[in-house]
């Protein structure tokens, strides 16, 4: 197939470009950095944790394959969340180190960096299966309801809204995430498909907080989805479920010396409305005073 060029491209001096030398300068190894908290996000649950700008925070496998749907917002704003569609356009459908997360409109700016991925050598298999995916969302209670007529709790959807709804969100500002350690594709009939999760006891994938960051993280209830969970073929995958793993770490103060964060673009129109040509308050004033 011939290749076609993206849409969204970073020629020299774009904001879209980034400063590998510096990203790669805060890994494991090259930073001090010191381990200020661990979340451990049980299987079939979700989890919330803060992390400061400028702090890196690790998604671990501590046990077997599993995969795990990932909200994000900014801690002081949640109107400012991550925007899965324009991130797959501006970086890619599938993302890995040195791709960014966006932030919605009128924000627009990126929310992590990724800095490391050890499935980043996974690449593209014979299948056309890539990892960490931005393709899909989150199962949820109502789609299980629509395939199946049952309800059930666990679903990706709640574990995020019962993970976020002790600092004040709700179910509303649940959004479309990024599904870690998660191997799709498109199939040649252009259906999304799933493969069973690659990842293996100590994978990991490493983001540096460019804002203040509210993230929420639900254990999926699919497990390392081997197993179909709708269709003829379909099971309760719950012996294919394992526990997720955050680590937050404050990095030395001095690798981050220049850095900033990042801005969001200074659009100064008002999406085409002007001013009116007529002052209509001075207009009835002027009126008034005639009778
Ligand atoms: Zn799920």
């Amino acid at each position: 197939m011939a290749k076609v060029e993206a849409a969204y491209r970073a020629g020299k001096g774009s904001k879209l470009e980034i400063d590998k030398a510096f990203y790669d300068g805060l890994v494991e190894g090259k930073a001090n950095r010191t381990l200020i908290e661990t979340v451990k996000v049980p299987m079939r649950e979700g989890m919330a944790w803060e992390v400061p700008a400028g702090y890196v925070f690790r998604i671990r496998v501590p046990e077997g394959p599993q995969v795990g749907d990932f909200n994000m917002w900014n801690r002081h704003d949640p109107r400012e969340r991550m925007w899965a569609s324009r991130t797959r356009q501006i970086q890619r459908a599938h993302i890995s180190t040195h791709d960014r997360i966006w932030s919605t409109l009128p924000f627009l700016r990126p929310m992590v960096t990724i800095i490391d991925d050890t499935l980043a050598s996974y690449g593209e298999d014979e299948q056309g299966g890539r990892v960490h995916d931005l393709l899909g969302t989150r199962c949820d209670p109502y789609v299980n309801h629509l395939l199946t007529g049952e309800d059930f709790d666990h679903h990706c959807h709640s574990n995020l809204v019962r993970a976020v709804l002790p600092y004040g969100l709700t179910e509303f500002d649940v959004h479309d995430v990024l599904n870690v350690f998660q191997c799709t594709g498109l199939n040649e009939d252009d259906q999304y498909f799933m493969k069973t999760c690659p990842a293996r006891k100590g994978d990991y994938l490493e983001f540096f907080a460019e804002i203040d960051l509210l993230c929420a993280l639900s254990c999926c209830p699919g497990g390392d989805l081997s197993v179909d969970l709708w269709g003829p073929e379909a099971q309760d995958p719950l012996s294919t479920c394992h526990p997720l793993e955050v680590e937050i770490y404050k990095l030395e103060d001095k690798v981050l010396e220049g850095w900033k964060p990042p801005v969001s673009p200074n659009y100064r129109g008002q999406h085409g409305l002007q001013k009116p040509s007529i002052d209509w308050c001075a207009e009835k004033d002027r009126l008034q005073r005639k009778d």
